[in-house]
């Protein structure tokens, strides 16, 4: 030990010796009022773009941006907040147009900007799956966009709308939330964009994402995420929307006992590029679909085949069973009319996408090809 060490040939201390225990002394003296003195890492800052629905629609005139950060008081203790104000539509309201602005700007304020933690975005709930699905697939940034809304409007008592963005904050502030596409959070709870869908038209608890499950939890303390969406997002998407100016037009055409061919020509007769046929079941139409369906294929316009069901998948035709039934009109061994072959050549399953969502997917997918075996590649991989 130094301080009962002398050098036997010397009178003296040895100091060479002491300096490590000086050192430590001097730290505990000196070193937790340097440490209390630290100024405190920053807070994360969130970028708040506000596009108006109901969290927004109080009576007598809509909330701005700045007065729906004025409502969350305490925000200052998770994020330093920015904001800018998109619109102040309901969803609806907003505009194919409109969403390629959005994604644009969104994917300029991550370009330009590489200390911003996440962006937080108000959307009416209507469209709001859609809208976000496109942020979703269209967003190449590991950063967080966060969608979020309210089911009752500012002059309702028991306006969640405060909650449900000052948590949206939280979630695009937490470095958890990266990679993980575009997150829609309302009643406490974190949804991916592309699974969750609107279920209820007015209950607080609307945003699920059935049997798929939510990926996390805005609690008090913290966010926890339970699950990962195992899809491409992120920098893994493929889409690069900033040269596109106009998204192709692609229709949802339901199927319904008896349902006519003709609303599925006016699509085609009307400048559709794309067809999401919601078929019932695992795919069957119904009346007089099927000769609409090959009227499309015959105009070179894709067919994507989606449940009507709210949940369950369609297979590719390659890893089904030949089974009959199918929207392709093929299966059970038969021998294929050419009519029946050139329908095969422009079907796409629509995989496990609703198909709302599987209308977004191939507008985005049409933008960067016309392939069949490509745009079906898109459709297993988002
Ligand atoms: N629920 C409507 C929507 O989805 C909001 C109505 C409004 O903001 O006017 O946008």
């Amino acid at each position: 030990m130094c301080a009962l060490y002398t050098d036997p040939m010397s009178s003296s201390w040895n100091w060479r010796r002491c300096w490590p225990v000086a050192l430590v002394l001097a730290m505990l003296a000196f070193g937790q009022p340097l440490l209390a003195q630290r100024p405190q890492d920053p807070l994360p800052r969130v970028h708040f773009v506000a596009t108006g629905g109901t969290i927004s629609n109080r009576e007598g005139g809509r909330l701005s941006a700045e007065e729906l950060v004025k409502s969350m008081p305490g925000v200052e203790r998770f994020a330093r907040l920015t904001h800018e104000q998109f619109a102040n539509v309901a969803s609806s309201e907003l505009s194919l147009a409109q969403w390629l602005a959005l994604s644009k700007r969104i994917n300029e304020l991550f370009a330009t900007d590489q200390e911003l933690a996440g962006i937080v975005v108000t959307s009416g709930t209507d469209t709001l799956e859609e809208t976000s699905f496109f942020l979703h697939l269209t967003v190449r940034d590991p950063r967080p966009v966060v969608v979020v809304g309210s089911m009752r409007n500012p002059s309702t008592v028991g306006y969640e709308g405060a909650a449900n963005l000052l948590q949206g904050v939280r979630v695009a502030a937490d470095p958890l939330s990266r990679n993980k596409g575009t997150l829609v959070v309302l009643n406490d709870e974190i949804n991916s964009a592309r699974n969750v869908t609107k279920t209820d038209a007015l209950r607080l608890q609307t945003f699920r994402s059935r049997e798929l499950g939510m990926l996390g939890v805005v609690d008090r303390d913290r966010v926890v995420y339970f699950n990962q969406i195992t899809q491409r997002t992120n920098e893994r998407l493929e889409f690069d929307i900033t040269k596109v100016t106009q998204l192709p037009r692609v229709d949802v055409i339901m199927v319904y006992q008896g349902a006519p061919a003709d609303l599925i020509k006016a699509a085609v007769d009307n400048g559709a590029r794309g067809i999401v046929i919601a078929v019932a079941g695992a795919g069957a139409t119904s009346g007089d679909q099927s000769e609409g369906l090959t009227y499309a294929a015959s105009k070179g316009v894709f067919i994507v085949t989606s449940t009507r069901s709210g949940s369950g998948r369609i297979a590719p035709p390659q890893q089904r069973p030949r089974d009959g039934g199918a929207t392709d009109g093929g299966g059970g061994g038969f021998q294929l009319s050419p009519e029946q072959q050139r329908r095969r050549q422009f079907t796409i399953a629509g995989e496990d996408h609703t198909p709302i969502k599987a209308r977004v997917l191939l507008m985005v997918a049409l933008t960067k090809t016309t392939e069949r075996a490509e745009l079906q590649r898109i459709f297993s991989e988002y």
